[in-house]
């Protein structure tokens, strides 16, 4: 689960990790409430930020400094509502509709700290870069020596010399290195005791005045862990995510949607990873991933059916069923059931094997609906493409 920036900064505030002040707002007179607060207690101008789940807001004209109430108003004013383009949104954007109003920061330096976990390594990874405020991936792939790394064990946490160690990477002045150190010590700590899967503060600052902030910051959670942290989901922003998704969620499917055109529908996440790397090599593209899950019921099926269907670039279904706890028979009723009252038009190729299977295809059969079946996965993979591209 994705956060905003300012949902973002108010937990690691509580954390100890130094954030500007400022505060959230949807309108523009808020926004000059705020603004003209923090003017009366000595800032020097203020930054406008537009909240979005995407980051390169700065480049897109999601960020603005402004010396003024009123041109903060106004700078709130015409973000609220816009629909701003960034590198992460894809060519589509996202509408904002929130800003978030921050005393700006005499900016010395904008370095780079990050948490993942470190599947390779089974440990959290703590990343520092000197090369702050621009897109780690490309500093990354340019230059790797440039990203310093500590991989944290988990039941001792980070360890004082290893962020000492960052610190010093970084090439902070040694007056600078003990705030750094309970810096990074309390955005681990923040990192660990939400079950976050990446915490990143991009760009970390030194001021002119020598002061630390994060003065941005991105927070993922694992939603596997959500059940145990109640305040944190209360956090999701639904609309920030795509809507088949959200649809996709109320019913326990697992749908991520893609960039291709080939909607598949799959019982098992392995065996839905694999039906995408075969279609790949029969030269197509997936639209989706989409695990129905072991135990789905005709229901969930013709659910699903429906949500693959509303994606508008899928020219062709590829339904690929290895019957189990989810008999073949279930699946072929769902199936039949959904593209019925879907009167649905585009090829539908199918792979079903495993219990039922032969019920199932005398169900298909029966239906009068057409559908192409294949003999194998390789076979069925091959049939989509061809009639994905024909349509
Ligand atoms: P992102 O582009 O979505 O990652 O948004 P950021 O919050 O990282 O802001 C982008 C850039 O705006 C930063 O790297 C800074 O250069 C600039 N910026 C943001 N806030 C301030 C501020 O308070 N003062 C100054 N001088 N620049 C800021
Ligand atoms: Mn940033």
């Amino acid at each position: 689960m994705k956060i905003h920036e300012y949902q973002a900064k108010d937990i690691l505030a509580k954390y100890g990790v130094a954030v500007p002040r400022g505060e959230m707002v949807t309108a523009r007179d808020e926004a000059e409430r705020v603004a003209k607060a923090l003017f009366g207690s000595g800032a020097k101008a203020v930054v406008v930020k537009a909240q979005i789940h995407a980051g390169g807001r700065g480049k897109g004209g999601g960020v603005k400094v402004a010396s003024g109430v009123d041109e903060a108003g106004l700078a709130a004013e015409r973000m609220l509502g816009m629909r701003l383009v960034t590198h992460q949104t894809g060519p589509e954007g996202r509408i904002v509709s929130r800003v978030l109003i921050e005393e700006a920061m005499p900016i010395a330096r904008e370095l780079y700290l990050g948490i993942v976990l470190d599947r390779a390594a089974e440990k959290p990874v703590f990343m520092a870069s000197a090369a702050g405020g621009m897109e780690i991936e490309e500093v990354a792939a340019r230059d790797p020596n440039a990203i310093l790394k500590q991989h944290v064990e988990p039941g001792l946490g980070l360890q004082p010399w290893q962020a000492r160690r960052l610190a010093f990477g970084l090439g902070l002045r040694p007056e600078e290195v003990s705030g750094a150190v309970k810096f990074m010590a309390a955005l681990y700590r923040a990192y660990d005791e939400t079950d976050a899967s990446l915490a990143e503060i991009n760009p970390f600052i030194t001021t002119t005045d020598g002061r630390l902030l994060a003065l941005d910051a991105k927070i993922n959670f694992d939603d596997n862990a959500l059940f145990r942290h109640k305040e944190l989901r209360d956090l999701r922003d639904i609309s920030e995510e795509d809507p088949l998704e959200v649809e996709a969620s109320k019913y326990g499917l697992n749908y991520i949607r893609l960039e291709g055109n080939i909607g598949c529908m799959v019982n098992g996440a392995g065996l839905a990873m694999a039906t995408m790397d075969i279609i790949q090599y029969a030269g197509g593209r997936p639209a989706n991933f989409l695990d129905v899950g072991g135990g789905a019921s005709a229901d969930q099926v013709a659910h699903a059916f429906e949500i693959l269907l509303s994606d508008n670039s899928v020219r062709a279904i590829f339904i690929n069923i290895f019957g189990g706890i989810l008999r073949v028979d279930t699946l072929a009723n769902g199936v039949v059931e959904a593209a019925r009252k879907t009167n649905i038009q585009l090829p539908i190729v199918l792979r079903l094997e495993g219990t039922n299977v032969e019920k199932g295809r005398e169900i298909l059969q029966r239906s009068g609906l057409n559908f192409i079946v294949g003999l194998d996965m390789k076979d069925a993979a091959e049939k989509v493409v061809a009639a994905a591209e024909r349509a």
